[in-house]
């Protein structure tokens, strides 16, 4: 199948609630290009670098979101565009998030990556943390940031008992921190799922997926 066909392949199966995030990590401008005429706007790349020339080189019109690690000394070459950042695990970064969103003169939108997967190499704060960085007055100071969800990665594994189980273990953090009330917090998306687990991390609640090889096809 092509781009576009596999695009509209999998939006066609997608509940309304469900926003697809199309990750073109290591692909070339002309395959985003293909998915973009398919009527894609929501592309996700790990690598800030990779992101900035492509933001340069594309249409004005999409949406990027860093689904990667991020190093504190490079959030400033993504602050002035950045849609999403979805993967925020410690304070210190969201207060370097925070400074390079005021330079720009922006609130830039962040998801609180959680630790779910069993495997140690997984970034991601610990569930119980969540809750403690939220209500901390340090929090409560940074007026250019704003939480709107949670983000999980599923350890890699042939077990979709394990996965399901992962994948509820963020749907029960997401609720958990949901009373939480702060001008800053308002959580909304569950990022969770990737082509291999994308249909029942939305069985388990997710609302944002991250599919990049179903779309794309493999990357070398
Ligand atoms: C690469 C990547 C994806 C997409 O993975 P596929 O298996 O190609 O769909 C999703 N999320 C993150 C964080 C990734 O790095």
């Amino acid at each position: 199948m092509s781009i576009k066909e596999s695009l509209i392949q999998i939006k066609s199966e997608l509940p309304s609630h469900v926003t697809l995030v199309a990750v073109s990590k290591t692909k070339p401008i002309s395959d985003l290009m293909e998915a973009y005429h398919a009527g894609q706007r929501i592309f996700g790349e790990n690598k800030i670098q990779e992101m900035v020339e492509k933001h340069e080189q594309m249409p004005k019109d999409i949406e990027w979101h860093m689904i990667g690690h991020v190093q504190r000394n490079k959030v400033k070459y993504m602050a002035p565009f950045v849609s999403l950042i979805h993967g925020v695990d410690n304070f210190k970064l969201l207060e370097v998030i925070n400074k390079e969103a005021l330079k720009n003169n922006r609130v830039i939108d962040c998801l609180l990556q959680i630790k779910i997967a069993s495997e140690d190499s997984k970034f991601g704060m610990e569930p119980d943390e969540a809750p403690k960085m939220i209500q901390s007055k340090a929090f409560s100071e940074l007026k250019n940031i704003k939480i709107v969800g949670v983000m999980g990665m599923a350890t890699f594994t042939d077990d979709l008992n394990q996965i399901k189980n992962e994948f509820t273990l963020l749907k029960t953090t997401f609720d958990s921190l949901k009373p939480i009330e702060s001008f800053n917090f308002k959580p909304e998306i569950i990022s969770m799922g990737m082509s291999g687990d994308y249909k029942l991390a939305i069985d388990c609640g997710s609302t944002m997926i991250r599919v990049g090889s179903s779309i794309f096809g493999i990357r070398s």
